[in-house]
């Protein structure tokens, strides 16, 4: 049913209905852990409205489940509902920061809550320091102080993924709302950016857009490589980060990669982005990965002796996201089987961390599904005969992933895909290989598909 009918609407029957269409997505232990304790608690016109136990939970959803959750939502109820969260709070469970209404589309968040886009997880008091960071730690708290009184503008603070860059940022905006020494603080992506520079051009409204970006102190963009390439966005962002700049504004930018890097960029651009100060962030040694887990552990209320926390730290070198992911696991299992956090039990959750990162537990299915989730196209046209561009790419990446993941043989990832020869297999490969090494977009596309089957794998 939908709720078209909405006599019949209660939002324990709307969840119900998205339970048993989540139940079918996810792996039972998935399920059991993240989405059996949610509690539909309230429905009107515009949102579901569903209880989670903890902050710790809610973002955990948000990070890992969010367009599981609206999918699934839009399947059920057909109109555009939204999804709101509501955390309980204890003795036990203190308010952290609250969690943001959060709706059906993806990006949107409420406005009055979080007109900054902030999350005020990410600050400088949880940011832990290491010879691997200190450097940009420094100059972002520098910056916080006095956004625009610093010669560091723009910052740009680059380096691999899961290093805290997005939190560094972030940590910015948050402390210079909470010292008032910024007043219209904006974070945002260059996805975003891009996004809405498209959809004001399609609207009419490229004015609105520019004052918008134009009307603040200090402004954050994240993950600017995604600017390679995309040359009217990057006209305009040259335009939105002049009028900031000259108006004595700051600017905080995330890369990947060092700036003289970034390929597919606009020279002046660049040069824009050379003048200020330029911080990196490396992997964090064993030192600080040790640091970190702690920090962590302590945060989430974790009891975790240190023999486990050296263990993980001395196993997993990669960043700290997924020294996070090693702990969020550990508690999962051990919250779920009900046993304490042993050697064992780390182990067991490295082993798997390990084996996910050699993704010999990665199956084809889980490829198909998540290319197809994030190109946009359906399972069904996957293993069909349709030519269409889209299709055709999105079916080659398949395949390449599949080769590269999976360790299944030219031929058993043919059959996959419709009954097709090892040769198409071979072809396709050879295609996405050529086609990546030209176009960075894609190249990012194929990593975002990447490591979302990888979370997958959790
Ligand atoms: P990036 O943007 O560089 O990909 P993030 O800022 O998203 O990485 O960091 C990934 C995760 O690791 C986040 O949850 C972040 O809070 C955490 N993190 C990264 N560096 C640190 C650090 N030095 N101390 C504490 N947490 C960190
Ligand atoms: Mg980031």
């Amino acid at each position: 049913m939908g709720i078209n009918d909405e006599m019949n609407a209660s939002p324990e029957g709307i969840w119900q209905e998205c339970l048993q269409l989540i139940r079918g997505r996810v792996p039972d232990q998935t399920f059991e852990t993240w989405f059996k304790p949610i509690e539909p608690v309230g429905l009107d016109k515009e949102k579901l409205t569903v209880q989670v136990p903890s902050h710790f939970f809610y973002e955990w959803i948000e990070n890992h489940y969010k367009e599981l959750m609206n999918s699934v939502l839009q399947q059920v109820s057909g109109n555009g509902l939204k999804l709101a969260y509501s955390v309980v709070y204890s003795e036990d469970n203190p308010p952290g920061p609250p969690a943001p209404a959060v709706s059906a589309e993806p990006g949107f968040i409420h406005r009055q809550q979080l007109e900054s886009y902030l999350n005020d997880r990410y600050t400088f008091d949880n940011f832990v320091e290491g010879d691997n960071n200190e450097f940009a730690r420094a100059a972002a708290l520098a910056i916080a102080e006095a956004p625009g009184g610093t010669s560091f503008n723009p910052l740009v603070i680059y380096g691999g993924v899961g290093l805290g860059k997005t939190h560094l940022a972030q940590a910015i905006g948050n402390k210079s709302l909470q010292d008032r020494t910024a007043k219209r603080v904006l974070y945002t992506s260059s996805e975003k950016f891009t996004l809405e520079f498209i959809n004001s051009i399609k609207n009419n409204k490229t004015t609105e857009f520019s004052e918008h970006y134009r009307n603040v102190d200090l402004l954050m963009v994240d993950d600017v490589q995604f600017f390679q390439k995309k040359e009217s966005t990057q006209e305009q962002f040259f335009h939105t980060f002049n009028a900031l700049y000259q108006a004595g504004k700051q600017i905080v930018l995330t890369s990947d990669r060092a700036p003289k890097e970034l390929s597919g960029m606009e020279e002046r651009l660049l040069s824009r982005f050379q003048a200020g100060l330029i911080a990196d962030i490396q992997p964090p040694d064993l030192e600080t990965r040790i640091a970190i887990l702690q920090h962590k552990a302590q945060e989430d209320g974790i009891e975790i002796s240190y023999d486990i926390i050296e263990f993980l730290a001395a196993n997993i070198t990669s960043n700290v996201r997924d020294l996070e992911g090693a702990l969020i696991r550990l508690l999962a299992f051990s919250s779920l089987s009900n046993t304490d956090i042993t050697v064992d039990l780390a182990k067991r959750v490295l082993r798997e961390i390990i084996d996910k990162n050699f993704s010999s537990s990665v199956s084809i299915e889980d490829i198909q599904r998540v290319t197809t989730e994030i190109m946009g196209v359906g399972e069904s046209d996957l293993i069909g005969k349709g030519r269409k561009k889209e299709v055709a790419l999105a079916r080659q990446i398949a395949m390449y992933l599949c080769r590269e993941m999976t360790g299944s043989s030219l031929k058993t990832i043919g059959l996959h895909f419709g009954g097709r020869d090892h040769s198409t297999v071979v072809h396709a490969c050879k295609v996405i290989e050529d086609k990546i090494q030209k176009d960075a977009d894609l190249q990012q596309q194929l990593n975002s598909i990447k490591h979302k089957i990888e979370i997958s794998q959790f």
